[in-house]
């Protein structure tokens, strides 16, 4: 096994997490922060979902995922670095919190109780329990290894994990090599809402509104973990229409160095997994306002209803 070329010395990693609501533009961020000359994200680092076939899908490089030579050299080395991650498996990595494989367990000692007095004492009875903290601690060793591997191979520093788990922060930050920074992207719950009906997780205008208040708020209860200085909220609507200087205010945030954003995000390489947006499309950001003409009064109505006060509590101006 080579030695691990730790970044103790150096103080820990730099890992940042994205965690928020489906469809609030986190693959793009993804994008974007990759083509920093200082960060490195490959989207979710919680790996291949459980309905990717691998041996069809493509890295946004353009090669087939198997095929893609940083995709190799990167599990190769997370070995090397004795927290395997097979970066082929699909039904999510090693990185990702479900310690155990079994969904009932998994959400017992991970996830959200929605009880936050029960949550705490169950974070500090895991803690006082050695061989079951060292399993749900797993996952973050991995991450670290897959971080680590990751920016070993793009010869950057911060690495940015775009995906979505709300308890991932914490999790992570389990971890004391590892120096979690948070981001929490929101978009407005009018136009999340509508891209969540468009993608038909579901057509019930009332559910999408609670996907996003309920994916909001507990991303948003997670602050409590984390140091002020190391959480951010950016809004979808200020990132696209000031991109330069919210990438600015971002830099500052990870204490890397203000960088002009290149003319086109896709230009600078990229190994990228997750949706469609990956292989293709612009690279320039566009605010995507087609809610506008796809929400009709009486669904505004309701989203006003289920998510307008949550809306108003995130800094935006309606209702
Ligand atoms: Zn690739």
């Amino acid at each position: 096994m080579a030695p691990d070329l730790d970044r103790d010395a150096e103080g820990a990693l730099t890992y940042v997490c994205v965690p928020g609501c489906a469809y609030t533009g986190s693959t793009l961020l993804g994008f974007l922060m990759n083509a920093h000359p200082e960060c490195a994200s490959i989207g979710a680092a919680t790996g291949l979902t459980p309905k990717v076939e691998v041996e069809t899908y493509h890295c946004s490089c353009g090669e087939r995922f198997a095929d893609c030579g940083f995709w190799q050299r990167v599990g190769r080395r997370t070995v090397e670095l004795g927290h395997p991650v097979d970066v082929l498996a699909n039904n999510y990595w090693t990185t990702h919190f479900a310690p155990t494989r079994n969904r009932y367990l998994d959400g017992l000692l991970v996830r959200n109780l929605r009880n936050a007095p029960l949550e705490d004492l169950r974070d500090r009875l895991i803690g006082g329990l050695p061989p079951i903290r060292a399993l749900v601690q797993k996952p973050a060793e991995c991450s670290r290894a897959l971080a680590q591997a990751i920016l070993e191979e793009t010869g950057k520093r911060v690495f940015v994990d775009t995906s979505r788990d709300h308890q991932r922060p914490k999790l992570l930050a389990s971890s004391p090599r590892l120096d979690v920074r948070v981001i929490h992207l929101v978009r407005d719950a009018r136009a999340n809402t509508a891209s969540i009906l468009k993608h038909q997780t579901t057509d019930d205008t009332a559910e999408a509104a609670r996907i996003w208040e309920r994916a909001n708020r507990q991303a948003d209860a997670g602050r409590k973990h984390h140091a002020p200085e190391k959480w951010l909220t950016v809004r979808y609507d200020e990132l696209c229409g000031d991109l330069q200087g919210t990438l600015d205010r971002i830099s500052d945030f990870l204490g890397v160095s203000r960088a002009p954003m290149p003319e086109d995000f896709r230009a600078v390489e990229n190994h990228i997994i997750g949706n469609e947006m990956r292989m293709g499309g612009p690279g320039q950001v566009h605010e995507d306002v087609s809610w506008k003409s796809r929400l009709s009064d009486a669904q505004l109505e309701i989203i006003q209803r289920v998510a307008g006060q949550t809306n108003r509590h995130f800094g935006f101006d309606w209702p």
